[in-house]
């Protein structure tokens, strides 16, 4: 896995790749295409800071504001040592295709600071946190733009944001974030969502290329919020979770990793360094091991042509953002390996996001097993359509993901009419 910042090619460069090929399929006409290839809005911004120690640091701080045809925008934050404009804007891309595809009324987003948040303390975290939202006031919004948690961002940093934003604007203003705590206008299944996401993706298509789950072999690459959950959810499916990784080194077993040990051991350490319940390899090896169903969980670019010859699973669904390069893509198609796309796969989060949302403007909350079957519905609903769309074109999945996204925003686009 390498991070955005040492990479030498364009994350966003590379995401316009899988654009293009749905925008070929729909043949979308060239100012359509210029338009939707281009962020609406990029924000770059300095955050200074006080250490503990009293030293003033600054970061940077981003928000891209990609797209606003079908509603405000929608998107995570993600506070990470590898975040750059390329990375926020490749996300914000991916999140406008997102909401699309399971049909939110939003548009796309992304924010992110670039900051290694394990050299930080919880009042370093808060500080950063508000004064990036501080920076944000104007333009984000119930309607206009909508931040959620993302890589290394909590429903305590989702707290301090809503926090802040209410304390500028003089009111309270639930709804300016989702991914809160339950106590303050968060939603009930919203930390689970998208790991839940995943598991009702992998086990819908698991049946459909008849992969009996009883007996399938699954690997997952990540053990944060959405590795966490999709291993917990197969577990609880009586699915075998054969191996699990975070950054200390993967962890295999043959006869499936106890997922509740491994569960209390991040818990208690925060990471799985040292966890007993599986032989270790290294995490490159985990990703080429014999499975069939494989979850990748962590950052971008984690199948690259370099690996994806090698990749042994039937079906990949992905639960991350961006973890399959267009090289590697192609090879998977080749080789025949089913890719349920990010845009699909990890939409369980920012769904879940729209019931929150949904929650705060009426300050009447769902119960759990509302949450999860309204879930359940979106997702089976779209990836149902996707289904059907690959296989009236002969495409992959992705590719009819983005054909039904891209459809989706157009339409949006052309009744509202481009105001030039
Ligand atoms: N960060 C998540 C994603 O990439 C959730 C976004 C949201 O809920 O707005 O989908």
């Amino acid at each position: 896995m390498t991070s955005a910042a040492v990479r030498d090619v364009s994350i966003f460069g590379e995401a316009i790749a899988y654009f293009n090929e749905a925008a070929d399929l729909l043949e979308l006409d060239s100012g359509m295409r210029r338009i939707l290839t281009h962020p609406s809005r990029q924000i770059i911004f300095s955050i200074p800071f006080q250490r503990d120690s009293g030293e003033f640091e600054v970061f940077t701080g981003y928000r891209v504001q990609y797209n606003f045809a079908r509603g405000p925008a929608k998107g995570g934050i993600r506070y990470h040592p590898g975040v750059t404009l390329d990375e926020v804007t490749a996300l914000a891309f991916w999140m406008t295709w997102k909401c699309a595809v399971v049909d939110l009324p939003f548009g796309g987003s992304k924010g992110g600071v670039t900051c290694d948040p394990t050299t930080l303390s919880s009042s370093e975290l808060e500080r950063i946190t508000r004064r990036y939202a501080a920076e944000l006031v104007e333009v984000v919004g119930p309607d206009k733009d909508v931040p959620a948690p993302d890589v290394n961002t909590t429903p305590q940093v989702m707290a301090w944001f809503m926090d802040t934003y209410s304390m500028h604007v003089r009111q309270n203003v639930p709804g300016v974030v989702t991914g809160k705590p339950l106590e303050i206008g968060g939603s009930r299944g919203r930390v689970e969502a998208t790991g839940r996401g995943v598991t009702i993706c992998a086990l819908d298509q698991m049946q459909k290329m008849s992969i009996d789950a009883s007996r399938a072999a699954i690997v997952i690459q990540g053990f944060g919020n959405v590795g966490m959950h999709a291993a917990k959810l197969f577990a609880e499916r009586g699915c075998k979770v054969v191996a699990i990784s975070d950054i200390s080194g993967a962890y295999y077993n043959e006869k499936g990793v106890n997922i509740d040990a491994a569960l209390s051991h991040a818990a208690k350490f925060r990471t799985l360094e040292g966890f007993a319940g599986g032989e270790r390899i290294g995490n490159a090896e985990m990703l080429l091991s014999n499975c069939d169903v494989l979850v990748p969980a962590a950052l971008e670019n984690v199948f690259t042509a370099q690996n994806a010859g090698q990749v042994k699973a039937k079906l990949i669904v992905e639960g991350s953002n961006g973890p399959t390069s267009p090289e590697a893509d192609r090879i998977f198609k080749e080789r025949g390996i089913t890719v349920i796309p990010d845009i699909m796969g990890n939409a369980g989060g920012v769904t879940v996001s729209y019931f929150e949302w949904a929650q705060d403007r009426m300050g009447y909350f769902w119960k759990e097993h509302e949450v999860n079957e309204r879930l359940e519905d979106v997702l089976l609903t779209n990836l149902h359509e996707i289904r059907k769309i690959a296989e009236r074109r002969g495409a992959t999945l992705r590719t009819a993901a983005y054909t039904l996204a891209i459809d989706r925003v157009v339409r949006a686009l052309k009744l509202r009419g481009i105001y030039a």
